[in-house]
C-alpha cells in the first residue's frame, strides 16, 4: 500500500503547524532568529479562527487608570480556580504589556482614548487591587481585535520570509524514539503528499470546539494537533475543562463578545430581573464565564428562561447610546441582525451558554516545550516538539480562562517559543533522512479512510458524537450523565471501524478531510469525557452537581490522559500544579472559600 503513495520531501529548521495568532507569532519569531521556517496551514492564514476574536487582548497597560501585572496575575490565578501554573501565569502577565506594544508597533489598529493611547475595556474577572472591583484592562480594536492582530501578524511573517504552505492538511508527527523529527501533510488542491523534516515542530493547531454540537468556533476547529499528540502516544492535559461562553446567539451559536457586558450590557430572565446581581453581587454580569454560564443555566432550569420554550436568556444593550454601539461594537450588531433578526439598539439579543474554548490541550512549559510524564519525571521535555496557543495547556488558564487572556497567550507564548527555538535550534544543521518506516503508519491511516467502505457515513457518526458531548458533558455534570457519555462516545469510537467515505480521489476530497478531522475529534471526545468522569469535584468550568465543592486537598492537580488509538481506552495520571512562581515576587495559595 505505502508504495502507492509518494512523498515530496522538504527540510526546514522549524516547521510550525497552524497559522492562527500563535502559529504566526511563533513562526515570525523563528524567522527573526535566522531559522529557515515553514508554516503549514489547512486554511489560508487569515481565515484561522483567531480572525473571529472580538473583545480584545488583556495587558496591564494602565491606560484607563492604575494597573499592575501582579493584579492581572492574581485575577488569572483566581480565574483558573487554582489549577493554573503560577510560574507560567507570571510569565504571561509580566510579558503581556510588551507583547501588546509590539503588536501596536507592527501596525495593529487599536481603538484609541482621547489622548491617543490604546483603548481598554472591562472584561469578566479582571479586577484592580487584588479583587477590589472591575478594571479596564482589555485592549481592543473595536470588536474585531482578532481580525486586526491576525492580518498584522501575517504581513509581518511575510516580511520576515516565513515560507507558507497554505491548504496543506497536516496528518501526523514523525516520531523517532520519543523525539519529533517532522510532520507529514496532504496538499488539498493537488492531492500530493509532503514530508517535512525539521529540527523542531511547533504545533499551533487551535482548539477542538467542534466535538460539540453548539460552539462559537469555526468548522475547522477540530484539534488536529491534539489528536496527533494522542496518536504519538503522548498525553493531553486537563481536557475535562471546556469553557462555555455565556452569550452565544440562541440557535446559531455565533458569539456575542463579553465586551458587550464590558461596555454596560446586562442579562435578564423572563421576569425582567437582572439576575446576576443575586449570584455575583460584586462582579454581577462581569463575573467569570463559568459563574455566568452556570447562573444562566440555573435560571433556565428553574423556569425563568425567556422565549416560548423558556430555554434562553436576554442580553440587553438597547439602553446604551447607539453612537457607542456603532463605534465600539459594530461587528456584533451585524451578527445579531443576521443570526437573530434583532436590532440591538431597540431589542435584547436571545443568548445561551455555548462551547467556546478548551482550557485543556498539549502539556507545555512556558518556553513552549511539550511535556510528558516519564516515571517520576513530571516535566519530561519531548525533544523537537513545541505547542502554543489554544492547542497548548501551559497551563495559564487552569480550570477556567478569563476572557481576553487567550489572545495574550497566543502572542506571549508564540514569542517565547521563538526565543527558545533560537537557543536550541542551529540554523541549517544537517538532518538524517527519514526512513519510510516512520511515516508508513500515517499513510496507512490515510488510505484506510480514503477507501473506507463501511455502512455509516462520517456525518452520522459526527452528529452522534456532538450530541453526546452536548448533552452529557455539559455546563453541569453528574456521574450518571457522564457515565452515559463515556458509553455513548465509546460506541461511536467503535463504529469508526465501519465508517463509509464515497470520494476516492485525492484532490479537494472534503469527504476524506472531514473524516480525518472527525477521527481526530472522536479521540479528543473520549479523552474529555473520561477525564471529566474521573474528577469528583467542582472546579472552574468543571461543575459537578454531585460534588459541588472544590477539593484542593486531593484534586489540585492536572489530569494527564493517554488514548490507546486501537481500542479507544483512556488511561489517566497526574502532574502537580506549579504553585511556585518564576521570581517569588508573588504566589497565591487557594483561599478556603470562593468569593466572587
Ligand atoms: C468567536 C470567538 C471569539 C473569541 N474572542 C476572543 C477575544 O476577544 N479575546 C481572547 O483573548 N480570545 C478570544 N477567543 C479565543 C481565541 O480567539 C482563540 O483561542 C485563539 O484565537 C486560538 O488561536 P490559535 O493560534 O491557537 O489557533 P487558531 O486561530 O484556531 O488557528 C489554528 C490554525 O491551525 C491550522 N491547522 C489546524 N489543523 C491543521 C492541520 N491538520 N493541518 C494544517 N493546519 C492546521 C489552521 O489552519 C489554523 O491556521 C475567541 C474565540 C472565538 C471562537
Amino acid at each position: 500500500m505505502a508504495s502507492a503513495y509518494k512523498f515530496v520531501d522538504h527540510v526546514y529548521d522549524v516547521v510550525v503547524v497552524g497559522a492562527g495568532g500563535s502559529g504566526l507569532r511563533a513562526a515570525l519569531g523563528c524567522a527573526q532568529a535566522g531559522l529557515k521556517t515553514a508554516c503549514v496551514s489547512k486554511v489560508f492564514p487569515t481565515r484561522s479562527h483567531t480572525v473571529a476574536a472580538q473583545g480584545g487582548i488583556s495587558a496591564s497597560l494602565g491606560n484607563m487608570g492604575a494597573d499592575d501585572w501582579r493584579w492581572h496575575m492574581y485575577d488569572t490565578v483566581k480565574g483558573s480556580d487554582w489549577l493554573g501554573d503560577q510560574d507560567a501565569i507570571e510569565y504571561l502577565t509580566r510579558n503581556a504589556p510588551a507583547a501588546v506594544y509590539e503588536l501596536e508597533h507592527w501596525g495593529v489598529p487599536f481603538s484609541r482614548t482621547d489622548e491617543g493611547k490604546i483603548y481598554q475595556r472591562a472584561f469578566g474577572g479582571m479586577t484592580k487591587n487584588f479583587g477590589e472591583g472591575p478594571i479596564q484592562r482589555t485592549c481592543a480594536a473595536a470588536d474585531r481585535t482578532g481580525h486586526a492582530i491576525l492580518h498584522t501578524l501575517y504581513g509581518q511573517s511575510l516580511r520576515r520570509s516565513v515560507e507558507f504552505f497554505t491548504e496543506y492538511f497536516a496528518l501526523d508527527l514523525i516520531m523517532d524514539e520519543g523525539a519529533c523529527r517532522g510532520v507529514t501533510a496532504w496538499k488539498l488542491d493537488d492531492g500530493t503528499l509532503h514530508r517535512f523534516s525539521a529540527q523542531l515542530v511547533i504545533l499551533a493547531t487551535g482548539g477542538y470546539g467542534r466535538a460539540y454540537l453548539s460552539c462559537t468556533s469555526a468548522h475547522t476547529c477540530t484539534g488536529d494537533g491534539n489528536a496527533m499528540i494522542l496518536r504519538a502516544g503522548l498525553p493531553l492535559q486537563d481536557m475535562e475543562f471546556v469553557q462555555f461562553h455565556p452569550t452565544g446567539i440562541y440557535g446559531a451559536g455565533v458569539l456575542i463578545t463579553e465586551g458587550v457586558r464590558g461596555e454596560g450590557g446586562y442579562l435578564t430572565n423572563s421576569e425582567g430581573e437582572r439576575f446576576m446581581e443575586r449570584y455575583a453581587p460584586s462582579a454581577k454580569d462581569l463575573a467569570s464565564r463559568d459563574v455566568v454560564s452556570r447562573s444562566m443555566t440555573v435560571e433556565i432550569k428553574e423556569g425563568r428562561g425567556v422565549g416560548p420554550n423558556k430555554d434562553h436568556i436576554f442580553l440587553h444593550l438597547d439602553h446604551l447610546d447607539p453612537a457607542v454601539i456603532h463605534e465600539r461594537l459594530p461587528g456584533i450588531s451585524e451578527s445579531a441582525r443576521i443570526f437573530a433578526g434583532v436590532d440591538v439598539t431597540k431589542e435584547p439579543i436571545p443568548v445561551l451558554p455555548t462551547v467556546h474554548y478548551n482550557m485543556g490541550g498539549i502539556p507545555a512549559n512556558y518556553h513552549g516545550e511539550v511535556l510528558t510524564k516519564v516515571g517520576e519525571d513530571n516535566d519530561h521535555v519531548v525533544p523537537g516538539l513545541m505547542a502554543v496557543g489554544e492547542a497548548a495547556c501551559v497551563s495559564i488558564h487552569g480550570a477556567n480562562r478569563l476572557g481576553s487572556n487567550s489572545l495574550t497567550d497566543l502572542v506571549v507564548f508564540g514569542r517565547a517559543a521563538g526565543l527558545r527555538a533560537a537557543e536550541i535550534v542551529k540554523p541549517g544543521e544537517a538532518q538524517r533522512d527519514i526512513p519510510d518506516s516512520l511515516t508508513d503508519p500515517h499513510l496507512a491511516r490515510l488510505d484506510r479512510f480514503r477507501n473506507a467502505s463501511g455502512s455509516t457515513p462520517t456525518s452520522t457518526l459526527r452528529m452522534e458524537m456532538q450530541k453526546a458531548m452536548q448533552e452529557d458533558v455539559a455546563v453541569f455534570r453528574i456521574d450518571d450523565t457522564l457515565q452515559q457519555g463515556v458509553k455513548r462516545i465509546a460506541d461511536v469510537y467503535d463504529k469508526v471501524a465501519d465508517i463509509r467515505t464515497t470520494d476516492r480521489g485525492m484532490i479537494w476530497n472534503t469527504d476524506l478531510m472531514e473524516t480525518l478531522e472527525f477521527d481526530n475529534l472522536i479521540g479528543q471526545a473520549a479523552v474529555t469525557v473520561n477525564s471529566a468522569v474521573n474528577r469528583p469535584e467542582s472546579r472552574g468550568a468543571h461543575a459537578r452537581d454531585d460534588y459541588p465543592d472544590r477539593n484542593d486537598a486531593e484534586w489540585m492537580k492536572h489530569t494527564l490522559a493517554w488514548l490507546d488509538a486501537g481500542t479507544g481506552k483512556v488511561s489517566i495520571d497526574y502532574r502537580p500544579v506549579h504553585t511556585y512562581t518564576m521570581t517569588n515576587d508573588v504566589s497565591y495559595i487557594p483561599p478556603k472559600r470562593r468569593v466572587y
